[in-house]
């Protein structure tokens, strides 16, 4: 059965308010009929991607304003929410930076896994993930808007509502230490991948030291060395390095990619049918996750913003527009060649994010036939 995406173009092809992107978001949320399963004083976290220090291209705190003031206007407690990446505090200050706190968005800007990034339960999952620790206040709530910032992914090929919540909303860490029991679960899934690195093609740059979210890399002896107890595979060092000298021994790509989908579905799990609404921002599609210390030029121009009520449907739509897009000049997918009639991020990336959506299918999350609707 066919499932109803809305879409407000990015287009302003009129000098009114009416036009504007902003005014489309809140056409969209009339249709998402807010008032029809948001209950008076209910908790509703506006579940977003708060960026890093030098990754700017988030959902704007514009937007959040639009969708924490409707949830208020019927009677709903928003909290615009995210889950710790760097340590929570100076994450808080990140999400600052990028204008998403209290006076922008008008409504409390939160941890959902607290302030140290371990308050969280354990919610079963599928075969390949078994179980995955949910954050807490996203756990606790009942109904839930979920904010993507639609773009390209390491490791999941694209990035958007199934990412969201498979990656945000897990917890960051856990008391034990011991990542496997928190968000690097996710990445780790098929638990074999080893970091290797080749001193001899090594010309000690640093920047995967750098980049590595759990400081697993460490200098010693003139060299580096990798903790493969903190690592928790997420590939990152391998990315950035321009000398092909460090690289993850290949975990299963289909492994990774059912993990994102039953990651998805286990917070979805935490909510009853019909509380859960999805806002899909395909604006600045940069190749990159929101968590990279960088935000590259974007590879197609901004489509617009899709919403729906079904995650598979929604997550189809945005990938198809983006890949259908014409790759922009002066992008990665320049750089890569990839040429109108492509599918430009499956192509700049070399790794197809169409895989965790047909998982997420696969286990009856949702529809991939959907009906775009212009709003
Ligand atoms: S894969 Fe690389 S960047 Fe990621 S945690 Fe391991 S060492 Fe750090
Ligand atoms: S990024 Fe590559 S070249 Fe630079 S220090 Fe790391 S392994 Fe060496």
């Amino acid at each position: 059965m066919s499932s109803t995406v809305c879409f407000a173009t990015a287009r302003t092809p009129r000098w009114d308010y009416g036009a504007s992107q902003v005014a489309g978001l809140e056409r969209l949320i009339e249709r998402m009929d807010f008032g029809g399963w948001i209950e008076q004083g209910e908790y509703v976290p506006i579940k977003t991607h708060f960026g890093s220090p030098g990754a700017h291209r988030v959902v704007r705190p514009r937007f959040l304003r639009v969708l924490a003031d409707a949830v208020k206007a019927v009677g709903g407690k928003p909290l615009v929410c995210d889950t710790v990446r760097i340590n929570g505090w100076d994450y808080l200050e990140v999400a600052n930076q990028n204008g998403i706190n209290v006076q922008a968005v008008g409504c409390p800007v939160i941890l959902a896994d607290g302030i140290f990034g371990c308050d969280s339960i354990e919610v079963e999952a599928g075969p390949v993930l078994g179980s995955v620790r949910v954050a807490a206040a996203i756990y606790d709530a009942t109904a839930m808007i979920v904010v993507s910032h639609c773009k390209g992914h390491i490791g999941a090929g694209y990035g958007g509502a199934i990412k969201n919540l498979a990656m945000g909303g897990a917890a960051g860490r856990h008391r034990s230490g011991d990542w496997k029991q928190a968000r690097g679960h996710l990445h780790a899934a098929s638990g074999e991948s080893t970091v290797v690195r080749d001193a001899e093609l090594c010309t000690m740059c640093l920047q995967c030291l750098h980049v590595c979210p759990t400081e697993a890399i460490s200098e010693a002896d003139g060299g580096l060395i990798v903790d493969e107890e903190k690592c928790w595979r997420c590939g990152r060092c391998e990315r950035v390095c321009p000398e092909g000298a460090i690289q993850l021994e290949k975990r299963g790509e289909d492994e990774f990619q059912m993990a994102l989908a039953e990651g998805a579905q286990a917070v979805l799990s935490t909510f009853e049918p019909g509380k859960v609404v999805y806002f899909n921002f395909a604006l600045e599609v940069q190749p990159e996750c929101d968590c990279m210390p960088m935000a590259d030029t974007p590879i197609v121009q901004d489509q617009g913003i899709l919403a729906a009520t079904d995650i598979v449907a929604v997550e189809q739509a945005t990938l198809d527009m983006i890949n259908r897009a014409i790759p922009l000049p002066d992008s990665l997918a320049a750089d890569r060649g990839v040429e109108a009639g492509q599918r430009v991020l499956t192509e700049a990336l070399g790794v197809d994010g169409q895989l965790h959506i047909d998982a997420a299918a696969q286990i009856g999350m949702g529809s991939q036939a959907y009906e775009l609707v212009d709003v």
